[in-house]
């Protein structure tokens, strides 16, 4: 016996198989007095939903019968060193454990240790197995946010209940969003300086410096103040969530580099803008700043991108051009059309003047086409050092932002503008950033932040 101990183990996971087997027999047991019975003659379906029933519990039991073999040696610790002093302390006793992860509900009992003279009280195999202080684990916490960043809280736990079997509620839902897009900063939203080198790379064609496209706008979105559960919400408000969009165009592509956008002002957004600036080379490459008119946009991004060729965008000015149109022709009128055509016509050729002078000279149909016309003169007048489409064209630059309008609708709209729902500052803003960090490609960087701080508390 005492020869037997010294033996290395020869088949190291040897207990675990015959835990897996046992649980296995239990299982058979199951499916066998499902489908075997008399008269029974199950479906696709129903054996499907059968495994999925059952599954959870099997894999779970494996999942708990793995920790068990694979980490004996920590499960039988009698004494362990307090991590605040480093004295030896003693076990006071096993700590149940209850916890759930993807694979379904396991139970552990582990040492627990109690330091006196730290007054304080911990687990080693916590540490060494990252569990979570809440019944889901990590791995449940990071993909029921990552299902919250795309749906409701409340229809998103009866749905991610169906779809996985784990019944987190909306609560836990909201709660753990809250927690991990505390950790959801610029500064980790958006890719590294060497992720972002990466980028620019692969989008190189040749000896040509590639395109960066650096695209700004505003998207509104319905907030609220915070409020007491029992207290009235009070009068929502639409508040300018602002934000950047930065690709590349490749060969035949387009490369995205960073997405960020939050309810913020406009100072926020200049130094946010500076921020993802500082990590991009702009010596290697040809820059476009795309914007409608608004004036803050351009002055951060002029102040953050120097050199870049400043470039209205095409749609919105159109946009502006069809709402005089339509208000002096009539709109979809033959006249309404052909005049936008030939505007845009004109501005594509840089003819802004000749565009001016002819808006001078129109007779307005009533007060409010005045009113546009003047507005519009206005507009191009402001923007004239950015009208140079053709210019844009030739030298391989966009001239509209289908890019940052594709990104609003993404990030902002389609989980910002639910009916019904009006967002809290901040929560809003956790929304837009974790949204950023996955379209960014950084989200599992963020929540392995958020871990870390968790397992540190
Ligand atoms: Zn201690």
């Amino acid at each position: 016996m005492a020869l037997a101990a010294r033996v290395p183990d020869q088949d190291p996971g040897g207990k675990f198989r015959h835990m897996i087997h046992d649980e296995a027999d239990k299982w058979v047991d199951l499916i066998i007095d499902e489908v075997f019975a008399d008269g029974k003659s199950p479906t696709v379906e129903q054996l499907s939903e059968l495994f999925s029933k059952t599954k959870r519990k099997f894999f779970g039991a494996c999942f708990q019968a793995l920790i068990e073999q694979k980490y004996a040696v920590m499960l039988g610790q009698q004494y362990a060193a307090c991590p605040k002093c480093g004295k030896m302390c003693k076990k006071r006793r096993d700590g149940a454990k209850e916890m759930e992860t993807m694979q379904g509900p396991s139970a552990l009992k582990r040492p627990w240790f109690y330091c006196v003279g730290c007054s304080h009280g911990f687990t080693p195999l916590d540490k060494v197995l990252e569990i979570s202080r809440k019944k889901y684990q990590f791995d449940v916490q990071k993909k029921s946010t990552r299902t919250a960043a795309e749906v409701p809280f409340s229809g998103g736990s009866e749905l991610f209940a169906e779809l996985t079997g784990h019944a987190v509620g909306g609560h836990f839902m909201h709660e753990t969003f809250e927690e991990v897009g505390a950790f959801a900063r610029l500064e980790d939203v958006i890719p590294s300086r060497e992720e972002i080198t990466q980028r620019v790379r692969s989008a190189k064609k040749g000896s040509w410096r590639p395109v960066l496209v650096v695209a700004s706008d505003g998207a509104h979105v319905p907030t609220r103040a915070k409020a007491k559960r029992d207290e009235k919400r009070g009068k929502g408000q639409w508040r300018e969530a602002k934000g950047f969009r930065i690709y590349l165009l490749g060969e035949d592509r387009i490369v995205h580099v960073a997405s960020w956008h939050q309810i913020q002002n406009e100072e926020q957004f200049g130094e946010d803008l500076a921020l993802v600036a500082s990590r991009i080379r702009q010596d290697d490459l040809r820059i476009g700043l795309l914007g409608d008119g608004a004036d803050w946009l351009w002055k951060h991004m002029a102040a953050c991108f120097p050199k870049g060729r400043q470039i209205l965008d095409y749609y919105h000015c159109a946009e502006h051009i069809h709402k005089v149109a339509k208000l002096q022709y009539g709109d979809k009128s033959p006249k309404c059309l052909e005049w936008v055509e030939g505007t845009m016509a004109r501005l594509f050729y840089a003819e802004v003047d000749n565009v001016i002078w002819g808006l001078d000279r129109m007779q307005p149909r009533d007060d409010e086409a005045g009113e546009e016309i003047r507005k519009l003169i206005g507009y191009l007048n402001n923007n004239r050092e950015r009208i140079h489409y053709r210019g844009d064209r030739i030298g391989g630059y966009p001239i509209g932002s289908g890019g940052i309008e594709s990104a609003n609708k993404f990030i902002c709209h389609t989980r910002m503008k639910r009916s019904g729902a009006w967002w809290v500052k901040e929560t809003g803003n956790k929304m837009l950033a974790i949204r950023c960090a996955i379209y960014n490609g950084t989200y599992d960087k963020i929540f392995d932040k958020y871990k870390k701080a968790q397992m540190s508390l």
